[in-house]
């Protein structure tokens, strides 16, 4: 496969905005379409399950694998916990033939798409307000009072990087973003 048909999608946008159930929608309807499972330190929430949702590794294995240079992006996305795109994870998703899509952080969707100008769509889904996003998160039942806070002031900093995407998707009615963030990258990849 020439490189530059190896294309990657990065879905960004602050926790509670949707992001989750617009990534869920393309991979349902596309299968040429493959979820890059990223490495994570925190632990396995509910379902979650390792291999799946994330490969749950050691904050000691995570700093091995950076000074390897194993991966494309890494961020403390929370206080203590480190995320990153692992590059074999890309590599075995171009090897099947398919697309990655990326749900990971603003910070690491901006390097990522410095590293890789030609062949990146970065999408930024925006949430209709903070105060909406604090009431997502609130009952989706899975923060303590500290973690809200912290994604929540997380979040407002992160709308301060919105004009740095390729394509913003406002996630008011969330059929309609899914169906915007489907066009944008069917155009993207020539579908
Ligand atoms: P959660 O803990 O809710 O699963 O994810 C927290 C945040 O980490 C989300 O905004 C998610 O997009 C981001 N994230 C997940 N994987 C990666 C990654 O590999 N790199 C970066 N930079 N952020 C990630």
């Amino acid at each position: 496969m020439a490189s530059d048909s190896r294309k990657i999608i990065i879905i960004a946008a602050p926790s509670g905005s949707g992001k989750t159930s617009i990534t869920r929608f393309l991979l349902q309807k596309y299968p040429a379409l493959s979820l890059s499972i990223s490495a994570a330190t925190r632990k396995p929430r509910g379902e979650e399950k390792d291999g799946v949702h994330y490969h749950f590794i050691s904050e000691e294995d995570f700093k091995h694998k950076i000074e390897e240079n194993a991966f494309v992006e890494w961020e403390m996305v929370y206080e203590g916990s480190y995320y990153g795109t692992l590059k074999a994870e890309l590599e075995r998703i171009w090897n099947l033939g398919k697309t990655p899509i990326l749900d990971i952080d603003v910070k690491g969707a901006i390097h990522l798409q410095d590293q890789f100008p030609n062949r990146c769509l970065s999408i930024f889904i925006e949430p209709p307000s903070v105060a909406e996003l604090k009431k997502r998160l609130e009952s989706r039942g899975t923060e303590t009072p500290e973690s809200l806070a912290n994604r929540v002031n997380k979040a407002s900093y992160e709308l301060s990087f919105k004009n740095h995407f390729h394509k913003n998707i406002l996630n008011d009615d969330l059929e309609r973003a899914c169906s915007e963030t489907e066009q944008v990258i069917k155009e993207f990849l020539g579908w």
